[in-house]
């Protein structure tokens, strides 16, 4: 379900659900899309996201990972950058639908889309934190007991912007320009893991 028809003139992301918060003591952990959820061809900057709910292939490690955080207690809250929007490649409404996929194949709880590009000067847009920072307000999160795990340096910069505990599943590319960016000095995640199974016996270790 997607909250309301919104255009990506907007600078506020794209929330896919309304689920009322339940009690959640445990807090979120938020996760990155392409190359976490499911799997990207190529890698990096040259990497093509699913434009299709017909080209969406679940990662292998990604339900058993999703279900052990699910019965830790977790809020599961998918965040990703779709720029490929705000470029003209891709529609919102294909988008939101793979993102709705990806949600409702691992069940996830909630998930946001940022849709817009560099110049747009959104706050969403990883690794700006506005996609946490909305979650925790739309979840009433302590962001401070939550955590992210993604594949790339902008993941870990969102995360440490909204003081949430960053994990990465680091891969060759994590560290790569991003948006035509380099990581900023210092930034340096929580934990490495190479594969999302590894990140989440991390955080369910230091939870
Ligand atoms: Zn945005």
């Amino acid at each position: 379900m997607v909250e309301q028809p919104t255009t990506h003139t907007t600078l506020e992301p794209v929330r896919l659900r309304t689920a009322a918060p339940p009690v959640h003591p445990r807090g979120a952990v938020f996760l990155d899309r392409d190359g976490v959820l499911n799997d990207v061809r190529g890698a990096g900057d040259a990497s093509l996201p699913p434009r299709r709910i017909e080209e969406l292939a679940i990662a292998s490690d990604a339900p058993s990972s999703v279900d052990r955080l699910r019965a830790a207690g977790f809020v599961l809250i998918v965040v990703t950058n779709q720029p490929d929007v705000a470029r003209g490649t891709m529609t919102l409404d294909a988008a939101v639908q793979v993102t709705g996929a990806v949600a409702d194949a691992l069940a996830l709880d909630d998930g946001y889309v940022c849709a817009h590009d560099g110049p747009d000067g959104c706050d969403c847009r990883k690794p700006r934190p506005g996609m946490l920072t909305r979650a925790g307000r739309d979840w009433d999160l302590a962001l401070d007991h939550c955590w992210l795990i993604g594949d790339r340096w902008v993941d870990v910069a969102a995360a440490e912007g909204a003081g949430v505990r960053p994990v990465l599943l680091e891969r060759s590319y994590s560290w790569d320009r991003s948006g035509g960016a380099n990581a900023p000095p210092g930034l340096t995640p929580e934990f490495r893991g190479a594969t999302l199974g590894a990140c989440v016996s991390y955080v369910l270790a230091g939870s």
